[in-house]
């Protein structure tokens, strides 16, 4: 397989070798708006794989910039693509995510910045979550 198309650049600039596997992770997520989780990610591949290989993948893409947690519940983490600004080991990500009551997608919402907070330095923080629930526009129209 070749490095060439923009799975294989974003791979490559993200320091990600590509792999099968990789690649159809992430045209799974091009193909969504919606934030996906292992499992979904499982449902979705053409090819079989075990669960553990996908959540290794995901979290090297999370480790290198190229997805953050959009949101976590019952059934796990839901990832969803970065922008281009994040880099390896450093999200820009500080958007909301919207969780919809209904059909419990996420979506990124990334004109709506998280507001700042003040944590006593006795805590390091590592992500703030910051989760808007209620009806999406699928569920709404
Ligand atoms: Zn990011
Ligand atoms: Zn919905
Ligand atoms: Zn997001």
């Amino acid at each position: 397989m070749d490095n060439k198309g923009p799975i294989g650049d974003l791979l490559h600039t993200h320091g990600l070798k590509k792999t099968f596997i990789r690649t159809e992770m992430l045209e799974l997520f091009m193909e969504h708006d919606v934030a996906l989780s292992a499992s979904d990610i499982v449902a979705k591949m053409t090819a079989r794989h075990d669960r553990v290989t996908i959540y290794r993948a995901l979290s090297s893409f999370e480790e290198h910039g190229i997805v953050h947690r959009a949101s976590e519940d019952r059934q796990g983490i839901k990832y969803a693509m970065c922008s281009s600004h994040c880099v390896n080991e450093s999200h820009t990500d500080k958007h909301a995510h919207f969780v919809c009551d209904e059909c419990h997608q996420t979506y990124c919402l990334e004109d709506v910045e998280v507001p700042e907070v003040e944590v006593s330095n006795e805590f390091s923080v590592h992500r703030i979550n910051y989760t808007i629930g209620g009806v999406c526009k699928v569920c709404k129209a």
